[in-house]
């Protein structure tokens, strides 16, 4: 039997996504924190194995309202926020509009869907090309768009006039995926939901130190909430990330100590990588780094000789690879093996 031939059309022109492990010392591929929070596990030992999770997260849901000062029916959780653009694109469906280089999974669940992906290239300063944005807008129609602030891989926000220009402008849903935002130093889009009823937040716990447990929410109008939440399946969130999140943050203050951690890591490793012959590295609001080098695929493969590894982007941005901020030592010991590299390169 040809199985094959009996996958949709446009799932067969589809590629599994690629996280491929590959063994190292120091990881920095993937943009997670550094820190975890294994304190928090014991809040995982009162669970009831036998029992469903809350479908709704009613606890999970109260705080991070509370956190976000906003109310728990304007909040959507997910399995990861990969989860929600799912949900999105099957409640809203394309076009699907999104700036590149950008986030892969925008256009690879739109494709997986059956959704159209219309992609504009982002202007030299890695930021939105409005001209394009607002023409594409008038010609596509889109039912969604992704604008992924601070971006993913390059690092910096769009600026926020060019963000506002391209909500008021679509009759469409405008996704504002904040999975960086704790580590921004600009105010993020909360506060303008309610100015905008297309508006979404999309934002993810994955960064902050708790990717394990695979949660990612959307804020938005209530309504929006109610539609999205239709295609939700019941159970998507399971009751040992619900609960270890919670206590997680419930210790706030810990997790804002590793973000304020991060960013300061984030300062001394941009300074030293400016001093190395022949890097370029870009100034960054999130908790990676993408840098400019001559030969990125050796540069990487030195790297990982050494233990390191970085994630190379050349594919997306010419020339270049990102590194995520570790832990100090893990930072120090990247700029001196990168050092070395280029030193031995000139
Ligand atoms: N949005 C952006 C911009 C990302 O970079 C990532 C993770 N790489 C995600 C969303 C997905 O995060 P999650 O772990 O919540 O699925």
């Amino acid at each position: 039997m040809d199985i094959k031939r009996l996958v949709k059309k446009d799932v067969q022109r589809l590629r599994a996504y690629s996280a491929r492990e590959v063994p190292c010392r120091i990881k920095l591929d993937a943009n997670e924190s550094p820190y975890g929070f294994s304190a928090a596990l014991q809040a995982a030992a009162r669970i009831n194995t036998n029992r469903y999770p809350d479908p709704e997260a009613k606890q999970l849901r109260g705080i991070l309202a509370r956190d976000l000062v906003t109310r728990p029916e304007n909040i959507l959780q997910g399995n990861g926020s990969d989860e929600l653009i799912y949900y999105l694109i099957a409640t809203f469906g394309g076009p699907v509009l999104f700036p590149t280089p950008t986030f892969s999974m925008y256009g690879i669940i739109s494709r997986a869907l059956g959704e159209k992906p219309v992609e504009m290239p982002l202007d030299g300063e890695f930021d939105l090309d409005l001209k394009k944005m607002l023409a594409a807008i008038r010609k596509e129609r889109p039912r969604l768009i992704f604008l992924s602030s601070p971006n993913n891989p390059t690092g910096n926000c769009f600026s926020a006039e060019r963000i506002l220009k391209i909500i008021g402008s679509s009759t469409g849903i405008v996704v504002v995926d904040e999975a960086y935002q704790p580590f921004s130093s600009r105010r993020g889009f909360l506060p303008l939901l309610k100015d905008y009823r297309n508006l979404v937040i999309m934002r993810t716990l994955s960064k902050i130190g708790l990717a394990a447990l695979r949660i990612g929410f959307l804020i938005a109008d209530k309504e929006i909430i109610e539609e999205v939440n239709k295609v939700r399946l019941p159970f998507n969130v399971n009751s040992l990330s619900q609960a270890v999140a919670v206590a997680a943050l419930r210790k706030r203050n810990d997790l804002d100590r590793t973000v304020r951690a991060i960013r300061a890591e984030r300062a001394r490793m941009f300074t030293a990588m400016e001093k190395i012959k022949g890097v370029r590295p870009f100034p960054s609001e999130a908790n990676f780094i993408l840098f400019k080098v001559k030969d990125p695929g050796t540069v990487h493969a030195s790297l990982l000789k050494k233990g390191i590894l970085v994630r190379n982007i050349d594919d997306a941005v010419k020339g270049c690879l990102r590194v995520t901020v570790g832990t100090p030592q893990e930072n120090s010991s990247f700029i001196r093996t990168l050092g070395v590299i280029l030193s031995a390169k000139a």
